[in-house]
């Protein structure tokens, strides 16, 4: 049963490994599909907006129309490529205020509320000819970058699209004193890339429900799981301890009837019936047999008690000679055994409300097992505080009990593991049943033990 629930264990263990292992590749799958889907709605929703902003618009004009007269100054000899791209990065400088306030106020009118960067990056300008087509400028081959808009660190840009201007223009320029028509047609690639702060944050945030879901769900499976394993694990460990009790109640029932069955077969003989003492002898065994037989039965019966079950019936004690009169008592009850009771007491005279039969039975059982539990030579030392509530310390000086024992000891049937205890007889239930009587009481009882020294039990009664 145990390999089984070990078993049942690393199962589930694993399930839930598995089970990860798959969600976490889901979820890692839809926040890239989340991520690409947020990409393209923004690079659908931006696409346009240099199209369809008239202020966008006319800045455009501007920086087109400086950089077309500078190709014609080229086309003319008036100008290098570099005067060219030095002329463009200068009339895109002027305006790139301007063009970076009208593209935001364009994202707010858009209703783009996270902070987006912009910018328009020149890949290829060439001028096409019928003969031989004139690379003004190539991204690939320069080192140099002009670009309109926002700069955006190149691990962070994202494309928007690539624009293609292409235009036949024609221009007329006076040179010595002769009006020439300069014409050429060209070609004017940009790559539009945007920056979109936080967007990371943005799609987690459009999947907390699916995750907050998931959770839910992971949690729930662990939950049943626990609760399961947990469950299985209970129902072995109340089937053990039936099977300890049913072990016990026959060890225990078995040899007060093979004395019984011997005693009669004795007073069945002639020769005994002929000797009276020995039929006293006889006749006193079967009584203290059937008394332990009574107090086992008794002890099933009531020791199982709950303390709300309890009828409690309260009478004024006065401490001091009720408990030496229990301990006295006792004392008289284990004459076989050399057993030596310490007693002291805070308060002389101090008195209680309490129930003496049951408080009895509940002294009883821990001085009992403190004889039962200990070596050939016992002392007990019992000391009582009343100055607060009332406080019974029965300290003994037997084999104790181990720390975890003593998380169980009160706990219906148990019976500490230890090898020296087989031997002793006992069905669990002392203590369960002292417990519920100081419970019962408003009390509660606790324990100190080191195995191997002793253990000290605390009985605790308030006084009211
Ligand atoms: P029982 O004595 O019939 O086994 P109890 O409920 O009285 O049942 O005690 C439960 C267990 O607690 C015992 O089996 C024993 O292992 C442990 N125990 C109780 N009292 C002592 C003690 N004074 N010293 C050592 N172990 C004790």
């Amino acid at each position: 049963m145990k390999k089984k629930i070990n078993l049942l264990i690393i199962a589930s263990v694993l399930g839930i490994i598995a089970l990860s292992i798959v969600q976490g590749y889901l979820i890692n799958n839809t926040y890239k599909l989340k991520k690409d889907a947020f990409i393209k709605e923004t690079r659908r929703s931006i696409s346009q907006i240099d199209d369809f902003s008239p202020a966008l618009d006319s800045l455009s004009g501007i920086w087109q129309d400086t950089f077309l007269n500078t190709v014609s100054d080229y086309k003319i000899d008036l100008a290098s490529k570099s005067d060219i791209l030095d002329g463009l990065q200068l009339v895109m400088d002027s305006i790139n205020d301007t063009y970076r306030t009208e593209y935001q106020k364009e994202l707010v009118k858009k209703n783009i509320p996270y902070g987006i960067k912009f910018h328009k990056k020149i890949k290829a300008i060439i001028l096409l000819d019928s003969i031989k087509n004139d690379t003004i400028f190539d991204v690939e081959k320069s080192a140099k970058h002009i670009i309109l808009g926002d700069p955006i660190a190149d691990e962070d840009a994202i494309g928007v699209s690539t624009t293609s201007w292409q235009t036949d223009h024609t221009s007329s320029r006076i040179i010595n004193g002769e009006t020439k028509d300069i014409v050429f047609y060209l070609l004017f690639l940009t790559q539009d890339k945007m920056d979109i702060a936080g967007w990371e944050k943005i799609v987690f945030k459009r999947m907390v429900g699916l995750l907050l879901l998931s959770l839910l769900i992971f949690s729930i499976v662990i939950g049943l799981l626990y609760y399961s394993i947990k469950n299985l694990i209970t129902q072995k460990k109340i089937a053990d301890i039936k099977t300890d009790f049913v072990n016990n109640i026959t060890h225990e029932l078995k040899t007060p009837l093979a004395t019984l069955t011997l005693a009669t077969k004795m007073l069945k003989k002639d020769e005994i019936q002929q000797q009276p003492q020995l039929v006293d002898n006889t006749i006193n065994t079967i009584e203290r047999q059937n008394k332990r037989l009574q107090k086992l039965i008794d002890q099933v019966l009531n020791n199982s008690l709950g303390y709300n079950e309890i009828q409690l019936n309260k009478e004024l004690v006065v401490i001091e000679p009720y408990i030496n009169t229990v301990l006295d008592d006792f004392l008289l009850s284990v004459k076989s055994k050399n057993v030596m009771i310490n007693r002291a007491f805070s308060e002389p005279n101090q008195t209680i409300l309490l129930d003496k039969f049951y408080t009895t039975t509940a002294l009883l059982n821990i001085l009992e097992n403190a004889v039962k539990y200990s070596g050939d030579t016992i002392k007990i030392d019992c000391s009582v505080d009343s100055k607060k509530d009332l406080k019974i310390s029965i300290k003994d000086n037997g084999i104790g009990i181990s720390d975890h024992d003593q998380k169980q000891i009160f706990d219906k049937f148990f019976r500490a593991g230890n090898k020296e205890i087989h031997d002793v007889k006992g069905l669990g239930l002392g203590l369960y049943y002292t417990n519920q009587i100081i419970k019962a009481q408003g009390g509660h009882i606790t324990v100190e033990s080191k195995e191997g020294t002793g253990t000290t039990f605390i009985l605790t009664i308030p006084f009211n």
